[in-house]
């Protein structure tokens, strides 16, 4: 089976067990640290046997430490009702991410100090986080916030802020080539389905499926915390990083919205081009932007000394959507349809690197005669056999060693798999052979 002949078994079908995953792993509290993340492989291992790996507090990585692990047991403030005003319980996004432990009495305007809202968006509760900075507080929608009254408010945070580790989870399909692909997702958002758990699962449903494959490529599959993760990775792997010949960063991939590829630093790399090939010939929306030193672990990848080609594919960009760090980025903004598409443009560029090869023109001295190989005028509806005779001449003429099937299906306009198919006829046909360099 090639890699995109899923389609004729129900490719939208793929999105459901993705957003059953989502679901599983929605209400864990995680974080760049802790037990979170942990539970998080745990869940993943019953899908795929993904090897976990811990780096203690304290490991210098490049400019960056290891920070001390965070761990969340609980957390609320009550009024002196004994009422809890705020429980994180009932959602894991009311805990200020990395807070420090806390048990005291505090006044209103206290309280105030340590609260976070939004205000444009007052029934919605943000996701903030303090890292790197000791210190406590509580995210609540805006409209809690007026409705707090004056009062002492008892407030506790069973957290623990220690010496532990950081814990990230890698996962290598062996292929033909020991080049490798990487594909690497953030896991360190707590409950938030678009940012976070819809890359996860992505990157979970295509190991299962390519693991079944027989690929040229190698690939790698990074589930890490973001930034700290990359860094960390790169520091521990840096004599292994040459192997990555094409990378992506899968992020945001479960809303309605249209497709973001935002392109790595070399702007004209093969991942980009692929990337860009796939979405022209998709049916699907999508807008291409070039490189920014902002966004997520692509950052890392594109640091001036490492410079992989390494891009980022989304669908509604990081901090370019309403519901972004909030807590309506949830179950109902992601939806299955979505994930299917998401899942099957992955699975698009993978074959495009996969096939992506220079061929010779066996019979280079004027065209070849096609109507005696039976390849020229063959049944078929009239557009369609139209396309597969001009991709067949486009791919005889293209083939001098120098031009690979993306640059003669960039310069032709026709689809990668229709060029893909003219040229596999070709060498059945003996007019064509592979370029081996
Ligand atoms: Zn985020």
């Amino acid at each position: 089976m090639t890699i995109t002949e899923i389609k004729s078994q129900g490719l939208e079908g793929i999105g459901f067990p993705m957003y059953q995953l989502i679901n599983e792993l929605y209400p864990i509290c995680r974080s760049i640290t802790g037990n979170g993340v942990r539970e998080t492989f745990r869940i993943l291992k019953k899908h795929i046997p993904v090897t976990t790996h811990e780096v203690p507090t304290g490991t210098r990585v490049f400019d960056w430490t290891v920070p001390k692990e965070w761990n969340m047991r609980d957390a609320y403030v009550k009024n002196s009702r004994g009422e809890k005003v705020i429980d994180f319980k009932k959602n894991t996004l009311h805990i200020l991410n990395y807070s420090i432990p806390v048990r005291k009495k505090v006044s209103l305007s206290e309280l105030k100090e340590h609260l976070f809202t939004i205000p444009e968006y007052p029934e919605w509760i943000p996701y903030r986080t303090t890292y790197y900075k000791e210190q406590w507080g509580f995210c609540i929608s805006h409209n809690q916030l007026i409705g707090l009254e004056e009062d002492e408010y008892e407030v506790v945070i069973d957290s623990s802020l220690e010496d532990g580790s950081l814990t990230y989870g890698e996962y290598c399909i062996r292929g033909k080539r020991t080049d490798e692909i990487l594909i690497s997702c953030h896991i360190c958002h707590p409950s938030l389905c678009n940012d976070n758990l819809s890359g996860i699962a992505l990157a979970v449903f295509l190991i299962k499926h390519l693991s079944s494959l027989s690929l040229n490529y190698s690939y790698r599959f990074l589930f890490i915390p973001g930034t700290i993760g990359s860094i960390t990775w790169l520091s521990l792997h840096e004599a292994h990083v040459s192997k990555i010949k094409h990378g992506l960063v899968a992020a945001c991939l479960g809303d309605s919205g249209k497709f973001t590829y935002k392109k790595s630093r070399r702007g004209d790399a093969e991942i980009d081009r692929v990337v860009i090939n796939a979405l022209k010939n998709s049916t699907f929306d999508y807008e291409v932007r070039d490189f920014i030193p902002y966004g997520y672990d692509e950052r890392q990848y594109c640091s001036p000394e490492f410079n992989l080609p390494v891009g980022c594919l989304m669908r509604s960009p990081y901090g370019q959507y309403p519901q972004y760090h909030t807590s309506s980025d949830n179950l109902e903004f992601i939806h299955p349809r979505y994930l299917a598409e998401s899942f099957s443009l992955f699975l698009m560029i993978f074959d495009t690197l996969e096939n992506n090869k220079a061929y010779v023109n066996q019979n280079p001295k004027c065209e070849p005669q096609l109507g005696k190989r039976g390849l020229y005028q063959m049944t078929g509806g009239q557009q369609d056999r139209k396309r597969k005779e001009l991709a067949m001449l486009w791919v005889l003429n293209l083939s001098d060693r120098n031009n690979t099937l993306l640059d003669i299906s960039e310069r032709s306009g026709l689809a990668f798999p229709v060029i893909r198919e003219a040229a596999s006829l070709l060498v059945k046909n003996n007019l064509l052979r592979e370029f081996v360099q």
